[in-house]
């Protein structure tokens, strides 16, 4: 049911964190008007929008409320409500539906959409309870980590065994859910693919970037990826062919590792806009914020192309200040911050994204920056 949203109409958002607030700052550029549900008042998302409702994710009133003065319906990050998810699915216009989100709420289901597509997932084994880890453990061999199958982030909900007597962080893991027990894998790379699909059906990606993690979080997206040409045209077929097989509409994050022997294995999913994508802000022709917009209203998707490479870097909590002191420096570089309160360590408030001729230009920049090293 192809149906277009026009400017003038509003578009709400279920998450008022930085992922809603550039895609605000995107619609509200192509002039529409944006609603958003969040439980924190003048959240980076509120900041920057028409209408905000402060309300918990699972409070269905608030959520009939947004779907009162909202046109269309999308949202920031995975954890929608699965009460609040069904009720919007059948009484509000959702363009994404609720599959999608079903499918990556939970790593088992991920990684069954994703064998169904035929990609490859790293070796792993559903662990319900001590004697299933003891059991997997024994299949897949140590290295292994064990993560929660719902709720993870940033590395949250991940325990890495190593050896035998290293099973006490994994085994407090089982008291929240079903897990999963992953091989440890020792990739080359980390990279990823954002990959869009409109309501009409059209599917675009965007330029591949490799993704540089530091205690479990990103640090640095690098663009154009330094990787083979080939690899980057089979990983850009792995993720259309998933979003097409799981039928997606909106924004899919596809998580990858590359070993050194050119093989794929798909990571994870997210599915709406990545801080891997952050990039395209400055470097593309047309941004990930901007591509999720046009998908969710239904207009033809914009030219993804890479206009000059970039490296990305996240600011935390502790990054903050000595970036402030380097806003003299930032003629080549381009800030965004999230509009959050307060500074606390590992939290993201912004990143920076250094646009240069070349990934060695733009790196060394990264480095004569000094910000990232201490
Ligand atoms: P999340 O991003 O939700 O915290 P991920 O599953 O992406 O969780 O794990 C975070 C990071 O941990 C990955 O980006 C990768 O660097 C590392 N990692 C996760 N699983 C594996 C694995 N099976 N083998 C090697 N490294 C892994
Ligand atoms: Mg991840």
């Amino acid at each position: 049911m192809a149906k277009r949203i026009v400017p003038g109409q509003t578009i709400g958002i279920i998450g008022g964190g930085q992922l809603g607030r550039m895609m605000t700052i995107a619609a509200k550029e192509m002039g529409y008007r944006v609603a958003v549900m969040d439980p924190t008042k003048d959240s980076p998302c509120a900041q920057v929008s028409d209408i905000e409702i402060v309300a918990s994710y699972d409070d269905l009133d608030a959520a009939k409320k947004l779907a009162e003065v909202s046109d269309v319906i999308t949202y920031e990050f995975e954890n929608v409500d699965h009460i609040v998810l069904g009720w919007l699915e059948e009484n509000a216009y959702l363009p994404q539906g609720s599959e999608l989100i079903k499918i990556t709420q939970d790593r088992a289901n991920e990684k069954k959409a994703i064998v169904r597509s035929g990609a490859e997932v790293a070796p792993y084994f559903l662990v319900n309870n001590i004697e299933d880890l003891q059991a997997g453990l024994e299949e897949l061999g140590m290295p292994a980590v064990l993560k929660t199958c719902r709720g993870g982030y940033d590395g949250k909900g991940q325990a890495v065994i190593k050896e035998t007597n290293d099973r006490s962080d994994a085994e407090k893991l089982l008291s929240h859910g079903q897990c999963v027990l992953e091989k440890w894998l020792s990739f080359e790379k980390e990279i990823s693919v954002i990959v869009t699909r409109s309501v009409s059906g059209e599917v675009n990606t965007f330029p591949i970037a490799e993704n540089i993690h530091v205690e479990n979080i990103l640090s640095q997206s690098i663009v154009p990826a330094r990787i083979d040409a080939q690899i980057a045209q089979k990983a850009t077929e792995k993720a259309i062919n998933l979003a097409k097989s799981i039928n997606m509409v909106g924004t899919l994050a596809v998580e990858m590792f590359l070993t050194t022997d050119g093989e794929i294995f798909i990571n994870e999913l997210a599915p709406r806009p990545h801080n891997s994508g952050h990039y395209t802000l400055n470097a593309c022709e047309t941004s990930q914020f901007e591509q999720h917009i046009r998908a969710v209203c239904d207009w033809p998707l914009g030219k993804p192309d890479l206009l000059k490479p970039v490296v990305m870097a996240n600011i935390l909590g502790e990054h903050l200040q000595p970036v402030l002191e380097k806003i003299d420096q930032f003629s080549d570089c381009k800030l965004h911050l999230y509009g959050k309160a307060e500074a606390k360590v590992k939290r993201k408030m912004g990143h920076l994204n250094i646009l240069a001729n070349t990934i060695e230009e733009a790196l060394d920049k990264y480095e004569s920056l000094n910000i990232w090293n201490n």
